[in-house]
């Protein structure tokens, strides 16, 4: 290990290598839940980077001595993917944070390290908008783009993925590579940037990333729809979205949680009502206006109640603020947080699933997500612990049977490897492993994460 951290010195300098637990405690684990992250090793060298070329030279060194190499973002991640489970090389990017945005082509040139709420800023600075609201914006550009984050404003303008147009990678080798650029349109061969985006830091360190901007919206505001269950609201959904009204987020939340949440951030959740629809309507005043109405009406058409209207700007990010904090709020008691996906127009059966197989084990399921896009957070609480396998399983089951997906979002990671296995057919894990062994053949970055090679 001495000579690891001499030789990893000479290439980023002194003050950018730690060695000792105590140094870097926080690098050793994300925001997975504590009873399902995968136990980290102690035993590993902090390196932070500052430029593509020294990542280029830190994985030569670790792939002719096969050491293995953990890729870290921001650490938000909630399937262990950046936590090092054999003794290796944490590459922390953080010092790579610059953000340069390109006005005339609407792009924003991000360095992996740079956090999302990073980028939100240089955006709006520049009068320009990162339409995506992938989670917490401590998150970073790397991370966001290895897991092909979503967020509640997918349903409008798509996943991450949807928004890169360029990457700088380092391969697993060392060898530095772009892909794409600042175009929107390219079609040469094979699209290998597809394939590194959602990778989960398997295939190779991103070190930049080209990202599109959009114009501001000029105007917006949140409609809060309650309704007196979670079948009535759910059930709506697909109504909405047949209306052809695209809000920019379409979001299912409970009373109980938005209080929990509420409390947990030390303020009050203050809406009369059991469930909601919180969706998020952008753009031209009047447009606005009535969609709001149109929405409203189906609402309450549905088994809706009477809409409650958000304009102020600090109401808004209030409800926001409150429903992104829902994990953090129920974490302590949680043992998993789910993320299965299905088509929209089964969000409510899903629901309903989910309320019976909470029935049958008597257990308690929070559930919550973004609705319109048939992604939906399920907690499995502590103290249903005994019972954890046998209703993860179920709520998987039942995903799979409405035609959808365990992980809409959150990814593989370490934790789901298993779960991967089972649901996906041989033939595509076959494939999967041998693009895995062409990109890193010797299995150095992130082993154990998304396959067991
Ligand atoms: C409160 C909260 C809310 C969230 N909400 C959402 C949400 O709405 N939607 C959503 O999709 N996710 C959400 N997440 C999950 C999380 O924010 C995302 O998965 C995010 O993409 C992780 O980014 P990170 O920088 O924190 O990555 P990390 O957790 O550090 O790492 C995640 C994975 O990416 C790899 N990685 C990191 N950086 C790089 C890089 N430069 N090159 C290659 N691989 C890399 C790591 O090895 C690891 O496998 C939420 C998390 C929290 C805690």
């Amino acid at each position: 290990m001495e000579d690891l951290v001499r030789q990893l010195e000479e290439i980023v300098g002194r003050e950018a290598v730690v060695a000792g637990r105590d140094k870097m405690e926080s690098y050793l684990f994300d925001e997975t839940c504590i009873p399902v992250r995968p136990p980290a090793v102690f035993d590993c060298v902090l390196v932070k980077p500052g430029s593509g070329t020294e990542v280029s030279r830190i994985l030569k060194l670790a792939n002719e001595k096969r050491i293995p190499v953990y890729p870290r973002g921001g650490g938000t991640g909630l399937v262990g993917g950046a936590v090092p489970t054999r003794s290796g090389i944490i590459l922390s990017l953080e010092r790579m944070n610059r953000i340069e945005v390109d006005l005339e082509n609407l792009m924003a040139v991000a360095e992996a390290g740079a956090t999302l709420g990073g980028l939100l800023k240089a955006a709006e600075e520049a009068g320009l908008s990162f339409p995506p609201h992938p989670g917490d914006e401590g998150a970073q550009i790397g991370g966001l783009v290895a897991c092909n984050a979503g967020g509640a404003r997918a349903v409008k303008h798509g996943v991450m993925r949807n928004f890169v147009k360029g990457l700088e990678v380092v391969l697993p080798t060392g060898e530095v590579i772009g892909f794409g650029g600042k175009l929107l349109k390219d079609n040469m061969g094979y699209n290998l940037m597809h394939l590194i985006i959602g990778s989960e830091g398997t295939l190779g360190i991103i070190t930049k990333v080209v990202l599109r901007l959009n114009p501001k919206a000029p105007y917006s505001f949140t409609l809060l729809l309650p309704f007196n269950s979670r079948h009535d609201a759910l059930n709506a959904v697909p109504k909405i979205l047949r209306s052809g009204i695209t809000p920019l987020a379409l979001e299912y939340v409970e009373k109980e949680l938005m209080g929990r949440s509420a409390e947990h951030l030390g303020e009050k959740w203050v809406f009369e009502g059991e469930v909601f629809l919180i969706a998020i309507l952008a753009g031209e005043e009047n447009i606005v206006y009535s969609e709001a109405e149109k929405l409203s009406q189906i609402c309450v058409e549905n088994k809706g109640l009477e809409p409650l209207v958000a304009e102020r700007r600090d109401e808004q990010e209030s409800i926001l603020r409150i429903r992104s904090n829902i994990y953090t709020a129920l974490k302590r008691d949680s043992m998993d947080i789910l993320d299965t996906t299905v088509p929209p127009s089964a969000v409510g059966r899903l629901a309903d699933a989910i309320d019976s197989i909470a029935e049958r084990y008597n257990a308690y399921i929070p559930v919550y997500g973004h609705a319109a896009d048939g992604n939906v957070h399920s907690h499995i609480m502590r103290k249903d612990a005994d019972n954890y396998e046998a209703v993860k399983r179920e709520i998987y089951e039942a995903t799979m049977r409405l035609g959808g997906t365990i992980t809409g979002e959150h990814g593989v990671g370490k934790i789901r490897v298993n779960e991967l296995y089972k649901f996906t057919h041989p033939k595509s894990i076959e494939l999967m492993k041998g693009i895995k062994r062409l990109f890193d053949p010797n299995n150095i970055l992130n082993p154990s994460t998304v396959l067991e090679v």
